[in-house]
C-alpha cells in the first residue's frame, strides 16, 4: 500500500525557496579576488538567481539537461550559479582550476559544456585551451573590470547579463532524480571521471549534515566555506547554509593562513570546513602570531585526508577550537562519516577520547558501510580487521558519467571506495591505508602512475617509481625513485623538474629524487610500493 503523503520533489529549488522565505535576512559575504568585501542577503541572492535563470534560458539558450561549466573561486556569484543553473533543469558542472590544461580540456569536452562562467583572474588558464574546446558557445566573465580584455571568444560580463533580465521567473517542475551538478574525480590513474549528483542526493546530503551528530549547523552560525566550490560542490555547504539559516562567508582566492585568520576574525566565523593542510597552516600562523582576542570559531570540519591527532590537540589546547574529522569522496557527495564523541565516552581518558576523534567516524544516517577483506568475507567489527571500505546510500554514486566502471561497484549494489579501513563495534570507521597508491598533497590528488610514465619517457631514465612521503605542510608529497639507463650518466633534479613541467603543474611535480640501481618489485614484476615506503620509513632511501 502506498503512503498518502504528497509527492514533493527534493530539489535545489526547494532549498532556494526555503532559504528565501525563512532566512532572507541572512548574509552572504564574499572576500573577492581583488580584495574587496561584498555583503548581501539570501533574499538579494534569490532575486539575482531569477535574473540569472532568465539569462540562461533566454539569452544563452540553455535548456533542460545542458551542461554549464563554472571555473571560479568561492563567492556570491558562484553560489548564484549553483542555484540558477540547476534551478532551470541544467547541470552545474564545476571545473577544478588546479588541474593541468590537458585535464581541464578533457573535462570540458567530455561534459560538453555549452557555456563557461569564468573568474577574470582565471581567464589566462582558459585562453590557452579555448581553441580546443569543442562545445563552448559563450564565456561569461565574473568579477571582471569593465575594460577587461581577453582572447576568449564570445564573452559577456556577468553583471551586464543580469542587469538586462527580469526578476520574474517561475522555476520549472523538476524530477528530484534529475541531475543538478557534476564534479570530476581527479584521483584515478586514468582520466578524470564525472560524478553526476541528483537534486535528491544533494538535498538529502545537505539536510543530513546539519544535524548535531553530524556537522552541527544552526541559524546561530556564520560559516566560512574554505573547501573550493569546484571540489565536490564545496561539500554541499552552499546548500546547507540556506537550509540551516547560517550566514555564509566566501573567501575566493584568499586562502593563505593569514588571510583566513583575518576573515575568521573580521566576520566572527563560528564554523568552517577545509582539508588538513589549510588547518595546519592556520594553526602554525596562529602559534607564531596569536590573535589578541579569542576567535569566535567553535569548530572546523576536516576531511579529504586524515586529520592529525597533534593538530586536534594543538588547536584545542592553545586556542580552545575543536577539530572534527569527516570522511568522504567525490563519489559520495562527499560526506560519508564524521567522528564525534558520545556520552558513553565520558569516562574515557583524554588520550582514549582523542583516539576516537582521530578516527574517520560514524556513518551519517542514509549511509551504510561495510568492510570486505581480501578473501571476500566481511570483516568483523573489532576495530582491527582491515579490508576495503564499501559504501551505499542516498548520496553515493551508482555509475560514472559516460564511463563504464563496473569494477568500482559490487553486484549487490555497493560502491568500492579503494580505502583500506577498520570498523569497530560502535561503528567508528578508521582509514588505515589506500588500495590505490595515489598521493594527496594539500588536498589535491597526484597520480603516481602518471608521473612514473612521464619520467620514464625521459631518454636517460630506465625506471621510475613514485610514492607519497609525509610532509609537514602538504600532508603528503611525491618522492621519485629513479634508475638511469646508463649508471654513468648524470642528471640533475632541476632537469627532471623542468622535464615534468611540460605535463604537470607545479604542485604535482616531485622535488625529491633518489637515484637507485633497481626499483624493488613484487613477484609479478610490479613496482613494490609497500617495500619502497618501508625503505623510506627506515631511512634506507
Ligand atoms: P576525493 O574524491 O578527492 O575527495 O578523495 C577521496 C579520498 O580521500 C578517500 O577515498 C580517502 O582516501 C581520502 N580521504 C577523505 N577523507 C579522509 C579522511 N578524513 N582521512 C583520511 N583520508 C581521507
Amino acid at each position: 500500500m502506498e503512503g498518502l503523503m504528497m509527492d514533493y520533489p527534493l530539489t535545489t529549488n526547494t532549498i532556494l525557496e526555503y532559504g528565501n522565505s525563512v532566512y532572507h535576512h541572512k548574509k552572504i559575504i564574499s572576500h573577492l579576488p581583488d580584495g574587496t568585501r561584498h555583503e548581501y542577503r539570501f533574499g538579494d541572492m534569490y532575486k539575482r538567481c531569477k535574473r540569472l535563470a532568465n539569462a540562461l534560458v533566454h539569452k544563452l539558450g540553455i535548456t533542460n539537461g545542458n551542461m554549464v561549466g563554472t571555473f571560479a573561486w568561492n563567492h556570491g556569484p558562484h553560489v548564484e550559479l549553483y542555484y540558477a543553473i540547476s534551478g532551470i533543469g541544467a547541470v552545474c558542472q564545476t571545473i577544478n582550476i588546479r588541474l593541468s590544461s590537458h585535464q581541464i580540456e578533457y573535462i570540458i569536452n567530455n561534459s560538453e559544456d555549452k557555456v563557461i562562467f569564468v573568474d577574470a583572474t582565471l581567464v589566462p588558464l582558459l585562453e590557452k585551451i579555448a581553441p580546443l574546446l569543442e562545445t563552448v558557445e559563450y564565456y561569461i566573465l565574473l568579477n571582471a573590470p569593465k575594460d577587461f580584455t581577453t582572447t576568449l571568444p564570445n564573452t559577456l560580463h556577468y553583471e551586464d547579463l543580469l542587469a538586462e533580465q527580469s526578476e520574474d521567473f517561475e522555476w520549472p517542475k523538476l524530477n528530484e532524480n534529475d541531475a543538478c551538478g557534476m564534479c570530476y574525480t581527479s584521483g584515478t590513474t586514468g582520466l578524470p571521471k564525472g560524478v553526476l549528483y541528483s537534486h535528491r542526493s544533494t538535498f538529502l546530503h545537505a539536510s543530513t549534515i546539519i544535524s548535531p551528530n553530524a556537522g552541527n549547523f544552526s541559524n546561530s552560525d556564520t560559516v566560512l566555506l574554505i573547501v573550493p566550490q569546484f571540489h565536490v560542490m564545496a561539500w554541499g555547504f552552499p546548500y546547507l547554509c540556506l537550509l540551516s539559516g547560517s550566514n555564509m562567508v566566501l573567501p575566493s582566492s584568499h586562502l593563505q593562513p593569514d588571510s583566513i585568520i583575518k576573515i575568521l576574525q573580521e566576520e566572527k566565523v563560528t564554523k568552517a570546513n577545509g582539508v588538513p593542510t589549510i588547518w595546519l597552516g592556520v594553526y602554525h600562523a596562529m602559534k607564531m602570531n596569536p590573535p589578541k582576542d579569542k576567535l569566535a570559531l567553535e569548530e572546523y570540519l576536516v576531511g579529504g585526508s586524515a586529520l592529525p591527532k597533534s593538530l586536534i590537540e594543538g588547536f584545542e589546547k592553545d586556542f580552545g577550537i575543536k577539530g572534527v574529522q569527516a570522511w568522504g569522496m567525490t563519489e559520495t557527495s562527499p560526506l560519508g562519516t564524521v567522528s564525534r564523541l558520545q556520552p558513553k565516552h565520558a569516562h574515557l581518558s583524554a588520550s582514549e577520547k582523542m583516539d576516537i576523534r582521530a578516527k574517520q567516524g560514524l556513518a551519517f544516517p542514509g549511509v551504510e558501510l561495510r568492510i570486505v577483506m581480501e578473501d571476500g568475507t566481511l570483516a568483523p567489527t573489532d576495530g582491527k580487521s582491515m579490508g576495503e571500505l564499501h559504501i551505499k546510500g542516498a548520496w553515493t554514486i551508482q555509475a560514472y558519467f559516460k564511463t563504464n566502471n563496473s569494477e568500482s561497484f559490487t553486484e549487490d549494489g555497493w560502491f568500492k571506495t579503494g580505502d583500506v579501513c577498520t570498523l569497530d563495534e560502535d561503528g567508528y570507521m578508521e582509514i588505515k591505508d589506500r588500495t590505490k597508491d595515489l598521493i594527496k598533497s594539500g588536498g589535491e590528488w597526484i597520480s603516481s602512475v602518471a608521473l612514473e610514465s612521464a619520467l620514464m619517457a625521459h631518454p636517460k631514465i630506465k625506471e621510475a617509481a613514485v610514492i607519497a612521503i609525509p610532509d609537514a605542510k602538504w600532508v603528503e608529497k611525491p618522492l621519485a625513485l629513479i634508475v638511469l639507463v646508463n649508471q654513468n650518466d648524470e642528471i640533475s633534479d632541476g632537469e627532471l623538474i623542468e622535464f615534468l613541467s611540460r605535463d604537470f603543474v607545479n604542485y604535482q611535480i616531485p622535488k625529491n629524487y633518489v637515484y637507485v640501481h633497481e626499483v624493488p618489485k613484487t613477484s609479478v614484476g610490479k613496482f613494490d610500493k609497500k617495500e619502497i615506503r618501508r625503505l623510506f620509513a627506515e631511512g634506507v632511501l
